[in-house]
């Protein structure tokens, strides 16, 4: 047993427990491989957020029946938010799976690859954090969320909001800095209520701080937050820390405060529009993006009409928009009927996007002429890209860049969902640390 393979689909977060995954079966001697049928060990990391999601986990997992039976010895492990506390069902269902995890529930594959290789794994494995981490990396803060929204599966999942102690984050950043990381986006279902399960006590803006002084790293970013948990501190420390970056990523979910109370969203749409005001008066030049949900049950038109209300007022850089899918198990699956016809979703959904569309193209069209910083992030096709400090997507072609490398950027030409720009007078910005 030498390989490991893992199929991921879903949020960060799911992401960032790949690359844990890995990082651990990399530390027993195993390497990563780029097709299935390579691979010894087979993960699949699932989500469930939503039924489209859910149906592709099906699908990838019906494709590991012939390859379980092609390889004698190998491994087929399904984790992520598919896996619930009881796996009864999931283990009759695919009964070719041999190990069922929770997220971030490492443990029992690792006893398996550990059995197999004849070493006590938790001997050999240390810092989960990714030995060879992109320039820009997700690092986890906060599991789990304590809130209950009627829509969502993933309280049941991920379980109760168990934040890091501050100081393992803080030697965790260290160290993925030395390993040359530039950019670090910090994770969690509800990532502002960071720290409040934690004895100290201390804030998402308190790590914010400890994080800014760390030699090497560039930009901190944080993602994702709930409304009711964003504190002033934490604007605070956005408008001050000079590696935080000017984005903030807010779900709303509706823009109606009848359905929000249904949604159990403990905000109502005119705190949110004074939270947004706040944030835009403490962070000059911040972005602000957001999550919507349409055709929740029972959402008339009206209640619909009033969301995009709040996005065409509010001017959202960007807007994460889904059509309500039923989730069994959440509050709202056991009682409210999903009772908005699946065309008339779709109709919502694409008003939605033809809005933000428009004002994209607007606000993108004002930043062409303008010099941005963008940290290089990867090279396809003969550009350089990489994001601004407000998480725009920047194209550029130089030769004389390297990842990550901070660039000054003037944007020529704005596209509603990216920026095409050219080196800002040879305008390298000197390296940090
Ligand atoms: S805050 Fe609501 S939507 Fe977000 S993870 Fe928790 S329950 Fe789900």
């Amino acid at each position: 047993m030498d390989s490991f393979y893992i199929w991921n689909i879903g949020c960060q977060m799911n992401k960032a427990d790949s690359e844990r995954l890995a990082s651990a079966l990399e530390q027993l001697g195993l390497r990563s491989v780029e097709e299935p049928h390579d691979a010894d060990v087979i993960v699949l990391n699932s989500c469930v957020v939503r039924q489209s999601a859910e149906d592709k986990v099906v699908g990838a997992l019906g494709a590991m029946r012939p390859l379980k039976k092609q390889r004698t010895g190998r491994v087929v492990a399904l984790m992520g938010c598919m896996v619930g506390p009881r796996t009864d069902g999931l283990q009759r269902r695919f009964p070719y799976v041999d190990v069922f995890m929770r997220p971030q529930q490492y443990g029992p594959l690792l006893d398996l690859v550990g059995q197999r290789l004849g070493l006590d794994w938790e001997c050999c494995v240390g810092s989960l954090a990714p030995a060879k981490p992109s320039v820009a990396c997700y690092v986890p803060i906060i599991h789990g969320c304590d809130l209950m929204c009627t829509f969502c599966i993933i309280p049941y999942r991920r379980g109760r909001q168990v934040s890091r102690p501050l100081n393992e984050v803080v030697q965790e950043v260290e160290l993925l800095a030395q390993r040359g990381v530039k950019e670090v986006t910090l994770l969690g279902q509800t990532v502002d209520a960071y720290g409040c399960d934690l004895p100290e006590q201390p804030g998402l803006g308190d790590l914010l701080a400890r994080l800014n002084d760390i030699p090497g790293l560039d930009r901190i970013r944080f993602l994702t937050s709930h409304p009711s948990f964003m504190s002033q501190p934490i604007i605070q420390a956005v408008a001050d820390l000079p590696k935080v970056c000017e984005h903030i990523n807010l779900p709303v979910q509706a823009g109606d405060d009848e359905v929000l109370s249904r949604m159990r969203r403990p905000y109502t749409q005119a705190k949110y529009r004074d939270l947004i005001a706040r944030i835009r008066d403490t962070v000059p030049g911040v972005s602000l993006s957001t999550d919507i949900i349409v055709g929740f049950p029972g959402e008339t038109a009206e209640q619909f009409q009033h969301s995009l209300e709040l996005l065409a007022d509010l001017r959202f850089e960007k807007v994460h928009c889904a059509a309500y899918s039923p989730r069994p198990g959440t509050i709202a699956f056991r009682t409210m009927a999903d009772d908005i016809p699946l065309e008339e979703k779709v109709r919502r959904r694409e008003q939605v996007e033809q809005l933000q569309e428009s004002l994209l193209r607007e606000i993108n069209a004002s930043l062409v002429g303008q010099d941005v910083e963008i940290l290089v992030e990867g090279y396809n096709k003969g550009r350089w890209q990489g994001r601004t400090r407000t998480n725009k997507l920047v194209f550029f072609k130089d030769e004389g860049y390297h990842l990550g490398q901070l660039a000054n950027v003037e944007i020529t030409q704005a596209s509603p969902w990216s920026l095409q720009g050219t080196p800002a007078a040879r305008g390298c910005l000197p390296l940090a640390g």
